[in-house]
């Protein structure tokens, strides 16, 4: 086993990365395992965050970050982490490849995975004419011609709330069950074009741009963007379940509000893995204000 750590974080994304260069800072001795496989990997351009108005590619900020956190002395080591386990005063941390590290403290930022269609020409899409969540990117269709490829309820109350944005939407529902009546009627009164079927290819203007849906009945419906309303997605709670963590019906961890840490001394969590709105700036308000708590944890230890 490597040389005790005063912090592992797990999860170098968003949270993981500002927690990192703010414990750098305090040159604190700090692990950051991360398997490049978050939700920041995936967003090809966040638009709203302060000091980007022309957006910014989450792999910009994660290479940003990591030559930022680089700079005071953390390090990185890309790898999955498998079990986490408290014994005494210190954690012990196991990765896939068969690593063990401990650390004083744990930071655990292991994010949310999206649930996304297996289709080609997806991921060059993702934050510039695909999106997700609507209070992220629902400005980007002011206006425009919008497909919710999406499931059942879920897909449907997204397009409802679009309905701020634009009136020109098509709900694309790959639901084995038809919505209900009371929910089709929701729907129709805002004018939203309401289709059941299975989307077979994502048609694109060139690599990014969204043009269509063709379903796999050879029917093709064309807009200008499209939102994904899947359901499903996976919230990386597992290690934090594994040590007891508190966690909500949702699998959301639940900390304190005011130091980030979770009910099970010197461990923290931030970012998406904790219930909030799930956005980049609060990630990294979360990350920091773990890392000062931690800090200050460490300086009673
Ligand atoms: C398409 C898309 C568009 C988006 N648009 C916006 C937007 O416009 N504005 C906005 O504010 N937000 C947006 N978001 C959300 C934003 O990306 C997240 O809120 C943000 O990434 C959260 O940061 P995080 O650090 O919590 O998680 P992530 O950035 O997902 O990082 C989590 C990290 O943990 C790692 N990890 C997980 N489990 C393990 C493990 N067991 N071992 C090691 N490493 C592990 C992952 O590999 C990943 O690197 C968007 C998301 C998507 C998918």
């Amino acid at each position: 086993m490597e040389a005790m750590y005063e912090c592992i974080i797990v999860g170098g994304g968003i949270a993981g990365l500002q927690a990192a260069i703010q414990l750098g800072r305090y040159k604190r001795h700090v692990l950051v395992i991360d398997s490049n496989h978050g939700r920041s990997n995936l967003c090809k351009s966040y638009h709203n965050i302060l000091g980007w108005p022309e957006g910014v590619s989450g792999e910009t900020l994660r290479a940003l970050g990591k030559a930022h956190a680089e700079q005071y002395g953390i390090q990185f080591q890309e790898d999955v982490v498998i079990s986490c386990v408290k014994e005494g005063e210190q954690v012990i941390v196991t990765t896939e490849s068969g690593q063990t590290f401990s650390g004083k403290t744990l930071l655990l930022a292991t994010g949310v995975m999206d649930c996304l269609p297996n289709l080609a020409n997806l991921k060059p899409c993702l934050g510039v004419s695909i999106y997700v969540c609507p209070d992220c990117d629902g400005y980007e269709v002011m206006e425009r011609s919008v497909i919710v490829l999406g499931r059942g309820e879920v897909g449907a109350n997204l397009s409802l709330t679009l309905t701020y944005w634009t009136n020109r939407i098509t709900y694309i529902d790959e639901a084995a069950k038809e919505l209900k009546n009371e929910m089709k009627q929701k729907l129709m009164k805002q004018n939203i074009h309401y289709i059941r079927g299975e989307a077979a290819q994502l048609l694109v203007e060139s690599e990014g741009v969204f043009k269509g849906i063709q379903l796999n009945t050879g029917d093709t419906f064309y807009a200008e963007r499209c939102f994904l309303g899947l359901g499903g997605n996976k919230v990386h709670s597992e290690l934090a379940k594994q040590l007891g963590i508190h966690t909500m019906e949702n699998h959301h961890a639940i900390n304190d509000l005011k130091t980030k840490e979770s009910n099970i001394k010197h461990i923290w969590v931030a970012g998406d893995l904790v219930a909030h709105s799930e956005q980049v700036t609060v990630a990294m308000g979360e990350g920091v204000q773990a890392a000062i708590w931690i800090h200050k944890r460490l300086l009673e230890i």
